[in-house]
């Protein structure tokens, strides 16, 4: 989801102001803090769900709903009873197994809990009916809300994270999705519409009351199950893709505002190709897309119909983006919500960088000075207890986006897509749910790498590097020595590839130095003179206060024997010496001051490492040209 911070910060003083017109908004607020310690329930922890049905009746002009979910199951392990989210203030008129009606039910602390007559095997399959009705509670983005618009009622759920209990008895969880749905809503036969997940199979009309009957045929999560009642007039078009069926586009506008809508159908067309393109073909292709206008100011990826503002470029990507990356496959809990949100807003970048390319650099600027504005923060969320701590904007969205543009310049372009379409196509995480490490798994593969300290230090722990880069101007080689602070104690070091930008009289280039210890070296051959120097000049990285400081740069490198060799560090604060050599080695000895040879190692590799305890000595390294070179080395 996605919700404008910019215009709620205009327009909250508006609406407290304007009373009468949202009598509402300040009792939402409110309400939002009563949910901080919110603990999912395992209230259906012993049923995998196959199949919903929902079968409602709302009216716009009422907060209200009354209606009958029939939910169908299998058992994960043998028991006699079956349980249901439901919030305490629903009314239960009755609930049916099997066609019998049970009174053996308890209802308490927001939990259905139903006794089956008869105990049910591992693998059965039943079937539960629950009518009830009531005003639903208000929670997280409202859940269940009845706004205006143009004079004429709306009626919307928006159930992430926590909110579909308050409104239908579902399994209100991240660990199982039902295979397929059916959403029947019954509403005031007045102009209304009914927007919701999959395809519409039927319409039914009486004098009072129409009836729509959608059907969605792929596993969803709880969450992404939504419906929106108004005025509504349907606009469809299609998208074409090459080799493929065309996908159907079905957009539920307001009257008011069907000329832009139909205008700007034309970015959805665009945007699906792309990911299409990028990804893996839009995975309900088969069924369709959509989008229902609704009041709320941001946007809603509901399975196969989002939610949305407006149809602004961005947010169109961004809803249709999490189709992939939210809805086909879901984070597997709230702490991972980064890889639906950080993708999604990835995602507009990378159709950022395809669509107007020269826009792409500006953009990584403007989130990177949010994401380093605070020294701290993980984008995984480790407090998942209410909508603010699992949707901050800096960290779930902004730095779980610049976090995989920067992983993506580390492995390269080919193994991170590569890594992201492996994953969108491993068939126990399609229509189901990932975590973190599932996503870190594909990349690895992809990259041939372990990425185990990259998804630590980025993922799990906080803040970034800020890098000093000495530089010693010289001739068409130039040394620079990089050494970075970390803005929070819990990453001492990021080893990154970072990228140096040499700049000269009439040409420059990015240099991606792989800087794996503090103080480390490099000497680069440029082939032309440069008279500036850069760090990460294109914001491929997640740094901030970067200096380059004039210095020189002592190194084996340039020894009085001319040795193409460096030993450092020297001092030695840990007794680890680093060996790099350009030629190879014959001999490594180490000396006393006083002259005792204390270790040999007979040719060794061009990158060695030795390990001393605290002293001083001194370290000779002979090359098979008979030339030698002897430094003197302090361990402290
Ligand atoms: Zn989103």
């Amino acid at each position: 989801m996605k919700h404008f911070l910019f215009f709620l910060f205009l327009f909250v003083p508006v609406f407290t102001g304007l009373g009468q017109e949202h009598p509402d908004a300040l009792l939402k607020q409110l309400n939002l803090q009563q949910w901080r310690d919110f603990v999912p329930s395992q209230a259906g922890d012993m049923y995998d769900v196959k199949h919903y049905e929902l079968n409602l009746n709302v009216d716009p002009n009422v907060r209200e709903i009354s209606g009958t979910v029939t939910t169908s199951f299998q058992m994960l392990t043998e028991g006699n009873s079956v349980g249901f989210d439901l919030y305490r203030n629903m009314i239960i008129d009755s609930i049916y197994y099997a066609g019998q009606k049970l009174s053996s039910y308890t209802f308490a602390e927001d939990i259905i809990n139903i006794h089956l007559p008869a105990t049910l095997a591992q693998g059965d399959f039943g079937k539960i009916a629950i009518s009830y009705h009531g005003a639903p509670q208000y929670e997280g983005f409202e859940a269940f809300s009845v706004d205006t618009h143009s004079k004429n009622k709306i009626l919307w759920t928006l159930s992430q994270p926590y909110g579909a209990y308050t409104w239908w008895p579902c399994k209100q969880t991240l660990t199982d999705k039902a295979d397929s749905i059916d959403v029947v809503v019954t509403v005031p036969n007045r102009d209304n519409r009914v927007a919701s997940n999959g395809v519409l199979v039927e319409t039914l009309e009486t004098e009072d009351f129409i009836t729509y009957h959608w059907k969605h045929k792929h596993p969803v999560a709880t969450y992404l199950i939504a419906i929106a009642v108004t005025n509504y007039l349907e606009l469809r078009t299609q998208v074409d893709i090459p080799g493929q069926n065309p996908i159907p586009v079905i957009d539920y506008a307001y009257p008011e505002e069907l000329q832009a809508w139909s205008m700007d159908q034309r970015y959805v067309k665009q945007a699906m190709q792309f990911l299409s393109e990028r990804f893996i073909l839009y995975p309900f292709a088969d069924e369709k897309y959509g989008h229902a206008r609704f009041p709320y100011m941001g946007g809603m990826e509901h399975q196969t119909m989002s939610f949305m503002y407006n149809l602004g470029e961005s947010l169109v990507v961004h809803e249709l983006a999490h189709q992939w990356f939210g809805d086909y496959i879901t984070c597997g809990s709230w702490h991972d919500i980064w890889l639906n949100e950080g993708f999604a807003m990835y995602c507009e970048g990378l159709y950022r960088e395809h669509y107007s390319p020269t826009t792409f650099r500006g953009w990584r600027l403007e989130y990177l000075s949010s994401v380093t504005g605070s020294p701290g923060g993980s984008v995984y969320r480790y407090d998942i207890s209410d909508v603010n701590a699992i949707f901050d904007s800096r960290l779930t969205y902004y730095k779980g986006t610049l976090v995989l543009h920067t992983l993506r310049k580390q492995v390269g372009d080919e193994a991170f897509f590569n890594g992201i379409r492996s994953y969108l196509q491993d068939p126990d995480l399609t229509g189901g749910f990932a975590q973190t490490e599932n996503l870190r798994q594909h990349i690895e593969q992809a990259a041939d790498t372990s990425l185990i300290e990259f998804f630590d230090d980025w993922i799990y722990r906080e803040g970034y590097p800020s890098y000093t880069i000495g530089w010693q101007p010289g001739d068409t080689k130039s040394r620079i020595k990089i050494s970075q602070v970390t803005s929070h104690p819990s990453v001492d070091f990021f080893k990154l590839k970072v990228p140096i930008r040499f700049t000269g009289a009439a040409k420059d280039t990015i240099v991606w130095v792989p800087n794996t210890e503090n103080g480390q070296i490099f000497e680069i051959d440029l082939g032309f003179r440069p008279t500036q120097v850069e760090c990460d000049p294109n914001f491929e990285l997640i740094t901030r206060n970067n200096k380059v400081v004039a210095e020189t740069i002592v190194t084996g490198m340039n020894n009085p024997a001319g040795k193409k060799v460096e030993i450092y560090p020297n001092p030695s604060p840990t007794g680890n010496i680093h060996i790099h050599s350009l030629q190879e080695i014959k001999q490594i000895e180490v000396y006393t001051l006083d002259g005792k040879r204390i270790g040999q190692t007979d040719a060794p590799a061009k990158e060695t490492d030795i390990q001393l305890n605290t002293g001083n000595y001194l370290v000779k390294i002979s090359f098979y040209d008979n030339t030698n070179y002897t430094e003197k080395l302090i361990v402290k």
